[in-house]
């Protein structure tokens, strides 16, 4: 053995993200880890004579662990196994799915399931909705492995409904504020009443909130129908007090001009989910909107929808999806959305995200040609490939120093 549990040694090309232009690349690295954490990153030979022993040669190149800004967790058996428009996809598949999972047996062995899958696919935490159930919440926070944040999702409509507050309260405290996200599923899902409660308790918390906002036209003409007091659908959750820089929003298609500058205005963040936009047909988040508002965003699967838990997939989707409408994107910005900037949204940046000293070590090896010289051309063909296949892709995930999944 060439390391102990508390210090580890390795030696590959790093790939570390700084920004949405830029990253640092090491064709021949060295990544030290004491206790958990990187101690020191950066060319083999600056590091070894701090390292005090020998290197663990790898195969491969890290990166940062990825981190999925969006998705349900209670939907992963079912990643993209349903298709059809948003509204007829959620009465027909989704919620009897999610139905399932008042039924602790069933929700264990799920987010067993999760967690394992998610950390093989390179992912070591997020944002994440549970079910309507907090026993499976619950459930989640016991199995959870790496960073989460998650909420169950609120709803009343029909027979589905919040749980009793009280009872909401502590499993939210039990989270605590940079853990839970005060989860309202999305405005066709919630009363107004419901709406500003759901406000009124992010703020109590001083938590997260995440929803949905403007996935597809038909959802958002119904939204127009369901609240003729609202401006518009941002005017909806701007009315209840949801919008903040801990506000977290999924999709963003089919906003107006006034939209943009109220989440500007509102500091939210948007999660960028172009695998499951490109699944439900509900079209093309306006990323030159985006970029010129200057609103922060990352990366996310949404699974179910989403076909995928691989943030492999979604960088791949991401770029093809804009370059086909003649947007300019690059692998840097992939790779930095699909980790700092979701760790910035979590308010994790010094923490996670990043090869930097002081990190958790949470990392990725993907396969890696030796001696790249190009970086970005061989992340792209790293992601090269179907839903599936790239969930194994990478060949080794850390966190807080041991590798976890596959077993070395
Ligand atoms: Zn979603």
């Amino acid at each position: 053995m060439t390391h102990t549990p508390d210090k580890a040694f390795y030696r590959a090309a790093i790939l570390d993200p700084v920004s949405p232009s830029s990253w640092r690349y090491i064709p021949d690295g060295g990544l030290l880890v004491e206790r958990g954490r990187i101690a020191s990153c950066g060319p083999v030979a600056a590091v070894g004579p701090e390292a005090e022993v020998p290197p663990q040669e790898l195969d491969g190149v890290l990166v940062p662990g990825f981190i999925d800004l969006h998705l349900h967790w209670v939907q992963h058996a079912v990643r993209g196994r349903f298709h059809g428009d948003l509204l007829s996809w959620l009465e027909r598949h989704i919620y009897p799915e999610e139905a399932r999972f008042a039924d602790p047996v069933h929700a264990r062995a799920c987010a067993r399931a999760f967690f394992a899958d998610v950390l093989r696919a390179g992912t070591v935490g997020g944002m994440a909705y549970s079910s309507i159930h907090l026993e499976a919440l619950r459930i989640a926070r016991e199995e959870a492995r790496g960073r989460w944040v998650a909420g169950n999702v609120l709803m009343d409509d029909g027979d589905r409904l919040p749980p009793h507050p009280a009872a909401l309260l502590e499993e939210a405290r039990a989270w605590g504020p940079d853990g839970y996200a005060v989860s309202p599923r999305f405005a066709l899902s919630c009363s107004a009443g419901l709406l500003e409660a759901a406000g009124r308790l992010a703020r109590e918390l001083g938590c997260f909130v995440q929803t949905h906002l403007a996935e597809s036209p038909a959802e958002v003409a119904a939204v127009a129908r369901a609240f003729p007091e609202a401006a518009d659908y941002t005017d909806v959750y701007d009315r209840a007090g949801l919008l903040g820089p801990r506000t977290v929003l999924g999709h963003c298609i089919h906003l107006s001009e006034r939209e943009w500058n109220c989440l500007l205005e509102r500091g939210c963040w948007i999660a960028h989910c172009p695998s499951s936009n490109e699944a439900l047909d509900s079209g093309r988040m306006d990323l030159e909107a985006v970029r010129r508002h200057g609103i922060p965003w990352a990366l996310g699967s949404d699974v179910g929808a989403g076909p995928s838990v691989s943030m492999l997939h979604v960088m791949q989707r991401f770029l093809a999806v804009h370059a086909a409408a003649g947007v300019s994107v690059t692998a840097r910005e992939a790779l930095y959305r699909a980790t700092l900037a979701g760790a910035r949204c979590l308010g994790a940046g010094e923490e996670l995200g990043s090869l930097r000293p002081g990190r958790a070590a949470h990392f990725v090896l993907l396969p890696w040609p030796r001696g790249t010289r190009d970086p970005g051309g061989a992340l792209r063909e790293v992601m090269a490939g179907g839903p599936a296949e790239l969930e194994s892709r990478p060949l080794g995930t850390w966190l807080w120093g041991r590798r976890l999944a596959p077993p070395a």
